[in-house]
């Protein structure tokens, strides 16, 4: 059977920034779960950070003097098709409302999240739209302003990287499709 990796907070797990978590319902959800196909996971959590902890965004790395005091906050641009893939490549941090560098975190939590597919065997990820680390189409463009840009997150590039196909909350009959189609 074909296990799915799951951002934790879809299973209504309080493990995001607020607190709080973000339970999905419906027919096709409930049915993996009833088929034990879920692995949950949150990147952030594993990765170091506290529940609750300050909203992050993605943010293009903008170089300083050595010595000069650090930069504020550079929005990034909707020119950046995966911001995630900037982060792992070194080219972007995220950073907290208050400029807080929670870079590593989210890198380690990425890695986890791989090691935990790989373990579980799950080929397949639903994973929150929307997050820096768990958005697949849109993340937020790193001004704090609620603005969304298309763009990926830091643990879902690394999955799709390693082969893991990543899929939305807004795109669950495209995953059962790909779940049909690999239970052949
Ligand atoms: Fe954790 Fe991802 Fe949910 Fe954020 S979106 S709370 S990182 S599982």
């Amino acid at each position: 059977m074909e296990r799915i990796l799951v951002s934790s907070c879809l299973l209504g797990r309080p493990v995001r920034y607020d607190g709080r978590g973000k339970p999905l319902h419906g027919g096709l959800f409930e049915r993996w779960r009833n088929e034990g196909r879920l692995v949950p996971f949150c990147p952030e959590v594993s990765g170091g950070l506290p529940v609750p902890r300050p909203p992050a965004e993605i943010v293009l790395r903008r170089t300083s003097a050595p010595g000069a005091p650090s930069p504020p906050p550079e929005p990034s641009t909707g020119t950046v098709k995966s911001a995630g893939a900037a982060v792992l490549d070194g080219a972007a941090q995220v950073l907290t409302d208050t400029g807080a560098d929670v870079t590593e975190h989210f890198i380690r939590g990425a890695r986890l999240a791989l090691e935990g597919a790989e373990r579980s065997g799950a080929r397949i990820a639903l994973l929150k739209e929307g997050s820096p680390s768990c958005g697949s189409g849109r993340i937020y463009d790193g001004t704090f302003t609620g603005t969304p840009i298309a763009g990926a997150g830091v643990t879902t590039v690394l999955l799709e990287r390693a082969g893991i196909r990543v899929f939305s909350e807004d795109r669950l009959p495209e995953l059962e499709a790909l779940l049909k189609d690999l239970e052949k």
